[in-house]
């Protein structure tokens, strides 16, 4: 259902330019906000092709938050590692994670066309979601109170009008010319041959990263049996003579048992490590890789793009719906860019792992990396990826705790037992909205106590979670949830505070925290929470 004026422009609240797992994610966010949106997109359909290969936690979650975990996890191998190895083929470095902070494993298998038909189908839920495919976004103007689009879509000529649009459009964005960012960054000088297997001989379950400076070489498992391989191409084999079959066949044969294991795909790319240097005007919004570019080594570009879907959608729903001022989307980009360089960071220390220059210099990090496994603390950094950057946005929407560094964090989310012994994952009992999430064992009536209607953000949803080691769950009333921690993953949150008062956003990240000391009541916390709405009014 899409409103024209009498011009026979479409109308919406926001638009979005390009249906990848960015464009998409944002448009479901949005459609379950009641936003009114436009999603365009130039194909006739999602991608067909594999694309990226492994999804997070972290994404897992922003699928639960668009009620699409299940569809999404039935395509999904959950739960695998990587193991790296020397030119000899010794292992040396684990990263086998077995942690649950988010509520899923750290590392799963995908495919992106499945990923994508699911948010494509979905999206019919929403009445106020349209869907334009085959339409080519030609032209974005821009002016104080909206935006103009205009499409091409089978010759004809199409308008779109928004208060703010999203571009999501891609590596090659056009958005990004339109708003004057330029990408800042660089470009790798090695050329990879991707190719990817419909079925594999190969057993192993985790990626092998073959860390040889003769080749090196990744395979990654995938689900149904599926399996890929990304080799490293050398200056003197030119991109012709990299994409034939024969050649692919070689480095197979090489690799080990799937020299003649069926190949979907071969495609040869060059990596970016790039971002915008600007990633919005006042109403247009850049967003996934039209805002930043990550080699494939960590395995995050599209994650990072979920990341900022849902940074972003619950803001510009917020501002569309009066509820906060447009002030709240100047956070978008200080929240989300420092955090997607830092994983473009770590996916270039991982290329460097991964493509030593010499024998010489391989052998010296992989020793390194060895004698520190010996080191348990050092074991557990790499095996359970304590290296990754955490989900933490250090300025933003978000009011300082008084050092405990919680404000800024993506909120654990361990499963509850409530009084009547049934679990409930915590973002169950959030819903989409904000939520008041009361910890400790005075949980229940510091959450009864808050007058969470005076901070102005609509409903807030109160949650009370008591330790894992209290074994009588607090009685619920109708306007509190309660559960027991099972997973006790707020258990080093209340090492630092008895009790504790959380205001979190719709995105899972914590706006408030405050430590109830006291000198603390729930009125401050009221108080720190309606001075930092009212920051986002101009
Ligand atoms: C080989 C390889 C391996 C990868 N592995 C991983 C991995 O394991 N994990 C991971 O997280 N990421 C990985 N990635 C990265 C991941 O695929 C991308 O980051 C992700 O697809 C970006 O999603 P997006 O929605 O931002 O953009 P895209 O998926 O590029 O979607 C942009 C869409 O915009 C449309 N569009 C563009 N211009 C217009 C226009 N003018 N009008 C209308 N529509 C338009 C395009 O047609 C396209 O559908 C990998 C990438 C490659 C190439």
């Amino acid at each position: 259902m899409t409103d024209a004026n009498e011009t026979g422009t479409l109308t919406c609240d926001v638009a979005i330019v390009g249906a990848g797992p960015t464009g998409m994610t944002i448009a479901h966010l949005l459609g379950q906000a009641g936003v009114r949106t436009i999603l365009i997109e130039r194909n006739a359909t999602t991608v067909t092709q594999p694309r990226a290969v492994s999804i997070d936690d972290e994404a897992l979650r922003t699928m639960q938050a668009i009620d699409l975990a299940d569809e999404v996890i039935a395509d999904v191998m959950l739960d695998y590692g990587s193991n790296y190895f020397t030119r000899h083929g010794v292992c040396f470095a684990k990263v086998e994670p077995v942690t649950r902070e988010y509520g899923y494993p750290r590392r799963n298998a995908f495919t992106q066309p499945k990923l994508e038909a699911t948010l494509r189908d979905a999206l019919a839920r929403y009445p106020h979601v349209t869907t334009l495919f085959e339409h080519d976004c030609e032209v974005v103007e821009e002016d104080a109170e909206g935006v103009t689009l205009v499409l091409r879509a089978d010759g004809a000529e199409r308008r779109v009008r928004a208060a703010y649009v999203v571009g999501s459009d891609g590596a090659r964005s056009n958005l990004r010319r339109v708003i004057g960012a330029n990408l800042v960054g660089s470009t790798y000088k090695q050329r990879w041959l991707i190719v990817d297997l419909a079925s594999t001989q190969e057993r192993f379950r985790q990626t092998r990263v073959m860390c040889d400076p003769a080749r090196p070489f990744i395979t990654l498992p995938g689900p149904g049996g599926i399996r890929r391989y990304e080799f490293m191409l050398h200056e003197n084999e030119n991109e012709e003579a990299a994409s034939t079959p024969e050649f692919a066949r070689e480095l197979l044969a090489a690799a080990g048992p799937d020299a003649d294991s069926p190949v979907v795909r071969r495609q040869v790319y060059t990596f970016h490590a790039r971002k915008a240097d600007k990633w919005n005007s006042p109403r247009v919004f850049l967003a996934g890789d039209a805002a930043h570019l990550s080699p494939p080594f960590a395995g995050q570009g599209m994650n990072s793009g979920i990341r900022d879907a849902h940074n972003l959608a619950w803001k510009l729903a917020a501002v569309v719906k009066g509820r906060m001022g447009p002030r709240l989307l100047d956070t978008y980009e200080r929240e989300r860019a420092p955090h997607a360089w830092a994983l473009i960071e770590l996916a270039m220390t991982m290329g460097r792992i991964m493509m030593p220059k010499s024998n010489r210099q391989a052998a010296l990090m992989q020793n390194a990396f060895r004698a520190a496994s010996l080191v348990p603390p050092v074991q557990a950094y790499f095996a359970q990826m304590k290296y990754k950057p955490k989900p933490y946005y250090e300025e933003g929407f978000l009011a300082g705790d008084g050092g405990l560094a919680t404000a800024g964090r993506m909120l654990s989310q361990p499963w509850l037992e409530r009084r009547d012994r049934s679990r409930i994952r915590l973002d169950e009992a959030v819903g989409h909205g904000f939520a008041l999430v009361a910890i400790g064992p005075g949980s229940q009536a510091l959450a009864a106590q808050t007058d969470v209607e005076a901070i102005g953000l609509g409903p807030v949803t109160r949650i009370a979670v008591v330790p894992q080691k209290i074994t009588l769950v607090p009685r619920e009333d109708e306007d509190v949830i309660a559960g027991r921690d099972l997973d006790n993953l707020f258990g080093p949150l209340l090492a630092k505070a008895e009790n504790m008062l959380v205001l979190l956003r719709p995105d899972r990240y914590v706006a408030v925290a405050l430590r109830m000391t006291p000198a603390q009541t729930p009125g401050s916390f009221v108080e720190i929470a309606k001075r930092l709405v009212s920051t986002t009014q101009l």
